[in-house]
């Protein structure tokens, strides 16, 4: 923090070139300042002197506020146990747009795993007088090693000024590389947008990382390894070394924020304002899971009665196919009532209009 306090030191020693005045309201995302005293405009001095750690990347939005309002629709659309009823109740808090102080890290891991793979033996026996063909299963040690690179972005903020939940989400993301820039304040939009919000950065890198970044990247190379291993496995153990390339690069990262109530819940809706990804917390509806287990259930059933109390394989096979089929109908039904009331409830969006 040691960089801060002596960036705060030197903010206070800034006197406007024109008039003599002090001005302390100085941020590193805007490329000028503009004095409050006497209006005299002169170049940031924390961008020109670098006095405390400005950013080094920038990722602009390109997902507007309209685009966030449609993927909200998307994402609810398309959730299959939402309450049908949802469009008809829900209300929006107000937008959160963001930029978030994060570092990436990137490198390289190398995992090695083991496990114990499931493998058939034929054997032979005698029933009824017959030799019979049978399978017994046994299981033998595996191993490898699996290899991959990584780049992710960890907050680097910790408070008040945005919700607990969006800090959450932000913790470790994938990096959307090819939407990051050389830091200039004016890839910001800063001077036109009034309800942008912009944090600066407040935590340690090393500590970010030890808290978020490792832990997130190791569960990259233990699901690297659970690709690699034989599908048909137990007791899988893995272990990752991680080599870093990068060590905390301080990026502003944009992101649109909502909170959304239903019968006095509260939900939300998160996307990272390049689109590379988003979050949707969406009541569930017990009555539909209930539903759509039943519908299976009751089929399952009708199969396991003509298998083991009629012989009758091919009746079971169509009972266990209508199990299949009767919950897709039944998701296909449930998401045709969800685009409905979407479009009643906003008939104004583009989803609206592309589904009428
Ligand atoms: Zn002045």
């Amino acid at each position: 923090m040691s960089e801060t306090t002596s960036a705060a030191l030197k903010l206070q020693q800034f006197k406007c070139p024109s008039c003599g005045q002090n001005i302390t309201q100085l941020t590193p995302f805007k490329a000028s300042v503009e004095c409050p005293y006497c209006h005299q405009v002169s170049l940031n001095p924390l961008i020109v002197n670098k006095s405390m750690r400005l950013p080094e990347r920038v990722i602009p939005f390109t997902v507007t506020q309209d685009d966030f309002g449609e993927q909200i629709i998307e994402a609810l659309v398309d959730e299959k146990n939402l309450p049908l009823d949802l469009f008809n109740q829900i209300t929006f808090d107000s937008l959160i747009k963001a930029y978030l102080p994060m570092y990436e890290y990137s490198g390289n891991f190398e995992a090695t795993w083991s496990c114990d793979e499931r493998y058939a033996v034929e054997k032979q026996r005698m029933r009824n007088n017959q030799v019979e063909t049978y399978k017994e299963y046994k299981y033998r040690p595996a191993h490898g090693d699996a290899y991959g690179n990584f780049s992710i972005l960890c907050l680097a903020y910790s408070g008040e000024d945005v919700p607990q939940e969006l800090q959450d989400f932000a913790s470790a993301i994938d990096n959307p590389g090819a939407s990051s820039y050389e830091y200039d304040p004016s890839l910001m939009g800063l001077d036109e947008d009034q309800q942008l919000i912009t944090l600066e950065m407040n935590l340690d890198p090393r500590k970010i990382w030890s808290t978020f970044g490792r832990q997130y990247v190791e569960q990259k190379a233990a699901e690297e390894c659970g690709r690699q291993a034989p599908s048909d496995r137990k007791n899988l153990r893995t272990s990752a070394k991680i080599d870093l390339t990068a060590d905390g690069v301080y990026t502003m990262v944009p992101f649109w924020f909502v909170y959304f109530f239903y019968n006095q819940e509260r939900w939300h809706f998160i996307t990272e304002g390049s689109g590379s990804c988003q979050y949707l917390s969406a009541p569930q509806s017990n009555a539909i899971k209930f539903t759509r287990w039943g519908i299976a259930a009751l089929f399952l059933i009708l199969a396991a009665a003509a298998l083991f109390l009629m012989s009758d394989i091919i009746t079971a096979a169509v009972f266990a196919g209508c199990a299949w089929l009767g919950t897709k109908v039944y998701d296909f039904i449930n998401k045709k009532k969800r685009i409905a009331a979407a479009c009643r409830a906003f008939p104004e969006s583009n989803f609206a209009k592309s589904h009428s």
